[in-house]
Protein backbone atom coordinates (compact mmCIF):
# COMPACT_ATOMS: atom_id res chain seq x y z
CA UNK A 1 0.00 0.00 0.00
CA UNK A 2 1.57 3.31 -1.04
CA UNK A 3 2.15 5.79 1.50
CA UNK A 4 0.80 9.60 1.47
CA UNK A 5 0.96 12.40 3.71
CA UNK A 6 -1.79 13.63 5.87
CA UNK A 7 -0.44 17.37 5.24
CA UNK A 8 -0.29 18.20 9.31
CA UNK A 9 -0.09 21.98 9.46
CA UNK A 10 -3.11 22.51 7.21
CA UNK A 11 -4.63 20.07 8.97
CA UNK A 12 -4.56 21.59 12.46
CA UNK A 13 -7.71 23.58 11.98
CA UNK A 14 -9.20 19.86 11.38
CA UNK A 15 -8.15 18.80 14.75
CA UNK A 16 -8.83 22.19 16.36
CA UNK A 17 -12.86 21.16 16.08
CA UNK A 18 -12.70 18.18 17.21
CA UNK A 19 -11.05 19.69 20.33
CA UNK A 20 -13.41 22.23 20.47
CA UNK A 21 -16.75 19.94 20.30
CA UNK A 22 -15.44 17.79 23.25
CA UNK A 23 -13.68 20.75 25.62
CA UNK A 24 -16.65 23.06 24.60
CA UNK A 25 -18.90 20.45 25.87
CA UNK A 26 -17.11 19.76 29.03
CA UNK A 27 -17.80 23.52 29.31
CA UNK A 28 -21.15 24.28 28.39
CA UNK A 29 -22.75 20.64 29.92
CA UNK A 30 -25.37 18.60 28.73
CA UNK A 31 -28.73 19.69 27.14
CA UNK A 32 -31.47 18.39 24.77
CA UNK A 33 -31.79 21.60 23.03
CA UNK A 34 -28.02 21.51 22.26
CA UNK A 35 -28.36 18.03 21.08
CA UNK A 36 -31.25 18.62 18.80
CA UNK A 37 -29.38 21.73 17.36
CA UNK A 38 -26.37 19.30 16.61
CA UNK A 39 -28.64 17.08 14.79
CA UNK A 40 -30.43 20.30 13.32
CA UNK A 41 -27.62 21.49 11.34
CA UNK A 42 -25.93 18.29 11.34
CA UNK A 43 -29.38 17.06 8.43
CA UNK A 44 -29.71 20.37 6.90
CA UNK A 45 -25.81 20.78 6.15
CA UNK A 46 -25.77 16.42 4.88
CA UNK A 47 -28.38 17.90 2.51
CA UNK A 48 -26.24 20.44 1.15
CA UNK A 49 -23.59 18.16 1.07
CA UNK A 50 -25.22 15.19 -0.48
CA UNK A 51 -28.05 17.68 -2.38
CA UNK A 52 -25.85 20.36 -3.07
CA UNK A 53 -21.52 19.10 -3.54
CA UNK A 54 -22.17 15.26 -4.58
CA UNK A 55 -26.01 15.76 -6.80
CA UNK A 56 -25.98 18.90 -8.11
CA UNK A 57 -22.46 20.68 -8.24
CA UNK A 58 -20.67 16.76 -9.02
CA UNK A 59 -23.13 15.14 -11.09
CA UNK A 60 -25.75 17.80 -12.21
CA UNK A 61 -28.50 14.95 -11.77
CA UNK A 62 -31.08 17.87 -11.66
CA UNK A 63 -31.04 21.51 -13.02
CA UNK A 64 -31.86 25.05 -10.76
CA UNK A 65 -31.94 28.36 -11.43
CA UNK A 66 -28.41 30.14 -10.79
CA UNK A 67 -29.70 31.89 -7.35
CA UNK A 68 -30.63 28.62 -5.51
CA UNK A 69 -27.44 27.06 -7.16
CA UNK A 70 -25.41 29.64 -5.38
CA UNK A 71 -27.99 28.97 -2.10
CA UNK A 72 -26.74 25.47 -2.85
CA UNK A 73 -23.15 25.89 -2.56
CA UNK A 74 -23.28 28.22 0.37
CA UNK A 75 -25.35 25.77 2.35
CA UNK A 76 -22.67 22.93 1.27
CA UNK A 77 -19.75 25.09 2.02
CA UNK A 78 -21.37 25.31 5.69
CA UNK A 79 -20.31 22.10 6.23
CA UNK A 80 -16.50 23.21 5.96
CA UNK A 81 -15.75 20.75 3.30
CA UNK A 82 -14.50 23.03 0.96
CA UNK A 83 -15.27 25.09 -1.86
CA UNK A 84 -18.25 23.10 -4.25
CA UNK A 85 -16.11 23.07 -7.02
CA UNK A 86 -12.69 22.09 -5.30
CA UNK A 87 -15.50 19.11 -4.30
CA UNK A 88 -16.82 18.59 -7.46
CA UNK A 89 -13.46 18.57 -9.42
CA UNK A 90 -12.27 15.82 -7.00
CA UNK A 91 -15.11 13.71 -7.04
CA UNK A 92 -15.66 13.29 -10.66
CA UNK A 93 -11.56 12.27 -10.48
CA UNK A 94 -13.06 9.43 -7.85
CA UNK A 95 -15.78 8.15 -10.14
CA UNK A 96 -13.46 8.51 -13.29
CA UNK A 97 -10.76 6.70 -11.73
CA UNK A 98 -12.79 5.15 -8.49
CA UNK A 99 -10.17 2.58 -6.72
CA UNK A 100 -7.14 3.20 -8.49
CA UNK A 101 -3.73 5.37 -7.74
CA UNK A 102 -5.06 8.04 -9.31
CA UNK A 103 -8.52 8.13 -7.28
CA UNK A 104 -7.90 11.08 -5.00
CA UNK A 105 -9.46 8.62 -1.86
CA UNK A 106 -8.86 5.08 -3.04
CA UNK A 107 -9.10 2.83 0.25
CA UNK A 108 -7.75 0.13 -2.36
CA UNK A 109 -4.47 2.04 -2.46
CA UNK A 110 -4.22 4.13 0.41
CA UNK A 111 -5.83 2.48 3.33
CA UNK A 112 -8.96 3.28 5.19
CA UNK A 113 -7.49 6.92 7.13
CA UNK A 114 -6.43 7.95 4.03
CA UNK A 115 -9.80 7.53 2.48
CA UNK A 116 -11.97 8.67 5.00
CA UNK A 117 -10.26 11.88 6.35
CA UNK A 118 -6.70 11.63 5.08
CA UNK A 119 -6.89 13.05 1.62
CA UNK A 120 -9.09 16.25 2.38
CA UNK A 121 -6.13 17.00 4.53
CA UNK A 122 -3.65 16.44 1.73
CA UNK A 123 -1.25 19.26 0.49
CA UNK A 124 -1.80 16.97 -2.71
CA UNK A 125 -5.26 17.59 -3.03
CA UNK A 126 -5.58 21.00 -2.28
CA UNK A 127 -5.79 22.61 -5.91
CA UNK A 128 -8.91 23.03 -7.77
CA UNK A 129 -8.24 21.51 -10.96
CA UNK A 130 -10.65 23.78 -13.49
CA UNK A 131 -10.49 22.11 -16.23
CA UNK A 132 -12.97 19.34 -14.65
CA UNK A 133 -15.66 21.93 -14.10
CA UNK A 134 -15.65 23.81 -16.79
CA UNK A 135 -19.18 23.91 -16.40
CA UNK A 136 -19.25 25.91 -13.14
CA UNK A 137 -16.27 27.48 -13.45
CA UNK A 138 -18.04 29.94 -15.58
CA UNK A 139 -20.04 31.42 -12.61
CA UNK A 140 -17.81 33.97 -10.74
CA UNK A 141 -19.73 33.93 -7.64
CA UNK A 142 -18.64 30.05 -7.36
CA UNK A 143 -15.41 31.22 -8.16
CA UNK A 144 -15.82 33.86 -5.64
CA UNK A 145 -16.84 31.06 -2.85
CA UNK A 146 -14.55 28.16 -4.39
CA UNK A 147 -11.22 30.92 -3.60
CA UNK A 148 -12.69 32.24 0.27
CA UNK A 149 -14.58 28.65 1.04
CA UNK A 150 -14.69 29.15 4.29
CA UNK A 151 -16.65 32.30 4.79
CA UNK A 152 -20.41 30.36 5.33
CA UNK A 153 -18.88 28.40 7.88
CA UNK A 154 -17.56 31.64 9.44
CA UNK A 155 -20.69 33.31 9.73
CA UNK A 156 -22.61 30.49 10.58
CA UNK A 157 -20.32 30.10 13.46
CA UNK A 158 -20.48 33.80 14.11
CA UNK A 159 -24.76 33.56 13.63
CA UNK A 160 -24.83 30.72 15.91
CA UNK A 161 -22.89 32.58 18.88
CA UNK A 162 -24.50 35.67 18.38
CA UNK A 163 -27.86 33.94 18.91
CA UNK A 164 -27.63 31.18 21.66
CA UNK A 165 -23.80 32.44 22.84
CA UNK A 166 -21.36 29.40 23.68
CA UNK A 167 -23.77 26.57 23.92
CA UNK A 168 -25.53 27.05 20.65
CA UNK A 169 -21.79 27.70 19.60
CA UNK A 170 -20.56 24.56 20.47
CA UNK A 171 -23.26 22.13 20.06
CA UNK A 172 -24.44 23.92 16.52
CA UNK A 173 -20.99 24.67 15.51
CA UNK A 174 -18.40 22.42 17.00
CA UNK A 175 -20.46 19.25 18.19
CA UNK A 176 -22.43 19.41 14.59
CA UNK A 177 -19.45 19.71 12.05
CA UNK A 178 -17.44 17.00 13.73
CA UNK A 179 -19.98 14.22 13.48
CA UNK A 180 -21.42 15.89 10.04
CA UNK A 181 -17.36 15.63 8.65
CA UNK A 182 -17.33 11.71 9.86
CA UNK A 183 -20.42 11.14 8.52
CA UNK A 184 -20.04 12.39 5.20
CA UNK A 185 -16.55 10.69 4.96
CA UNK A 186 -17.68 7.45 5.59
CA UNK A 187 -18.91 7.51 1.95
CA UNK A 188 -15.67 7.41 0.36
CA UNK A 189 -14.18 5.11 3.17
CA UNK A 190 -16.37 2.51 4.62
CA UNK A 191 -19.05 2.50 1.61
CA UNK A 192 -16.72 0.90 -0.41
CA UNK A 193 -15.10 -1.63 1.98
CA UNK A 194 -19.09 -2.35 4.33
CA UNK A 195 -22.57 -3.68 2.65
CA UNK A 196 -23.84 -5.62 -0.31
CA UNK A 197 -22.58 -5.37 -4.00
CA UNK A 198 -25.70 -5.79 -6.52
CA UNK A 199 -24.08 -4.30 -9.48
CA UNK A 200 -20.41 -5.28 -10.91
CA UNK A 201 -19.08 -2.18 -10.98
CA UNK A 202 -15.15 -2.20 -11.65
CA UNK A 203 -14.92 -0.39 -8.33
CA UNK A 204 -15.36 -1.83 -4.57
CA UNK A 205 -18.88 0.14 -3.63
CA UNK A 206 -21.32 -1.16 -1.36
CA UNK A 207 -24.45 -0.31 -0.25
CA UNK A 208 -25.26 -0.07 2.97
CA UNK A 209 -28.65 0.95 4.45
CA UNK A 210 -27.34 2.44 8.17
CA UNK A 211 -24.87 4.42 6.33
CA UNK A 212 -27.47 5.39 3.91
CA UNK A 213 -29.81 7.17 7.15
CA UNK A 214 -26.78 8.44 8.27
CA UNK A 215 -25.90 10.21 4.81
CA UNK A 216 -29.16 11.01 3.92
CA UNK A 217 -29.37 7.92 1.00
CA UNK A 218 -25.32 8.00 -0.07
CA UNK A 219 -24.96 4.57 1.73
CA UNK A 220 -26.41 3.37 -1.57
CA UNK A 221 -22.91 3.90 -3.33
CA UNK A 222 -22.99 1.14 -5.35
CA UNK A 223 -26.08 1.68 -7.18
CA UNK A 224 -24.37 5.28 -7.20
CA UNK A 225 -21.14 3.93 -8.93
CA UNK A 226 -23.50 2.07 -11.20
CA UNK A 227 -25.56 4.74 -12.53
CA UNK A 228 -24.09 8.63 -10.98
CA UNK A 229 -26.44 10.04 -13.35
CA UNK A 230 -29.48 9.44 -11.09
CA UNK A 231 -30.95 12.03 -8.78
CA UNK A 232 -32.03 8.83 -6.55
CA UNK A 233 -29.49 6.73 -4.94
CA UNK A 234 -32.33 4.64 -3.50
CA UNK A 235 -33.35 2.78 -6.53
CA UNK A 236 -36.38 1.11 -4.66
CA UNK A 237 -39.17 2.38 -2.35
CA UNK A 238 -37.40 0.36 0.39
CA UNK A 239 -33.86 1.84 0.01
CA UNK A 240 -34.32 5.13 2.47
CA UNK A 241 -33.27 8.30 0.55
CA UNK A 242 -33.81 11.32 2.38
CA UNK A 243 -31.98 13.56 -0.17
CA UNK A 244 -33.93 12.81 -3.07
CA UNK A 245 -37.23 13.21 -1.31
CA UNK A 246 -35.97 16.39 -0.02
CA UNK A 247 -35.83 17.01 -3.88
CA UNK A 248 -38.66 15.99 -4.78
CA UNK A 249 -40.20 18.27 -2.30
CA UNK A 250 -38.31 21.36 -3.81
CA UNK A 251 -39.04 20.10 -7.42
CA UNK A 252 -42.74 20.18 -6.50
CA UNK A 253 -42.71 23.80 -5.55
CA UNK A 254 -40.28 24.65 -8.72
CA UNK A 255 -37.40 25.43 -7.21
CA UNK A 256 -35.44 22.43 -8.90
CA UNK A 257 -36.68 20.72 -11.88
CA UNK A 258 -35.02 17.99 -14.71
CA UNK A 259 -34.77 15.48 -12.13
CA UNK A 260 -32.38 12.49 -13.70
CA UNK A 261 -33.92 8.96 -12.62
CA UNK A 262 -33.38 5.83 -14.34
CA UNK A 263 -35.23 3.45 -16.16
CA UNK A 264 -36.74 0.35 -14.34
CA UNK A 265 -34.54 -1.25 -16.76
CA UNK A 266 -31.36 0.16 -15.47
CA UNK A 267 -32.10 -0.81 -12.08
CA UNK A 268 -32.91 -4.57 -13.36
CA UNK A 269 -29.23 -4.36 -14.46
CA UNK A 270 -29.30 -3.56 -18.31
CA UNK A 271 -26.28 -1.71 -18.90
CA UNK A 272 -27.26 -1.94 -22.75
CA UNK A 273 -30.17 0.11 -21.75
CA UNK A 274 -27.99 2.74 -19.99
CA UNK A 275 -25.33 3.06 -23.32
CA UNK A 276 -28.30 3.37 -25.66
CA UNK A 277 -29.42 6.63 -23.89
CA UNK A 278 -26.13 8.30 -25.08
CA UNK A 279 -24.50 9.01 -27.90
CA UNK A 280 -21.29 10.63 -26.51
CA UNK A 281 -18.38 8.83 -28.17
CA UNK A 282 -16.77 8.60 -24.79
CA UNK A 283 -16.55 4.88 -22.87
CA UNK A 284 -19.83 4.14 -20.87
CA UNK A 285 -17.68 4.76 -17.54
CA UNK A 286 -16.84 8.16 -18.63
CA UNK A 287 -20.41 9.14 -19.64
CA UNK A 288 -21.80 7.99 -16.35
CA UNK A 289 -19.34 9.34 -14.23
CA UNK A 290 -19.44 13.22 -16.02
CA UNK A 291 -22.35 15.52 -16.31
CA UNK A 292 -23.56 16.52 -19.70
CA UNK A 293 -20.53 19.30 -19.40
CA UNK A 294 -22.30 21.27 -22.72
CA UNK A 295 -25.64 21.79 -20.70
CA UNK A 296 -25.48 24.94 -19.02
CA UNK A 297 -25.60 24.35 -15.80
CA UNK A 298 -28.38 26.74 -14.45
CA UNK A 299 -30.42 28.67 -16.38
ZN1 LIG B 1 -17.33 6.02 -4.32
ZN1 LIG C 1 -20.64 10.45 -6.93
Amino acid sequence: MKKRDFGWLVSLPFYAVHVAAVVGVALVGFSWQGVALAVALYYVRMFGVTGGYHRYFSHRTYRTSRAFQLLLAILAQSSVQKGALWWAAHHRDHHKYSDTPRDPHSYRDYGFWYSHVGWILSDETEETDYSRIADLARYPELRWLNKFHVVPAVVLAVGLFLVGSWPALVWGFFVSTTLLWHGTFTINSLSHIWGKRVYSTTDDSKNNPVLAVVTMGEGWHNNHHYYPRSVRQGFHWWQIDMTYYVLRALSAVGLVWDLHVPTRKVIEGDVVAIKKKSTSPLPVTEVLAAPELSEAAAE
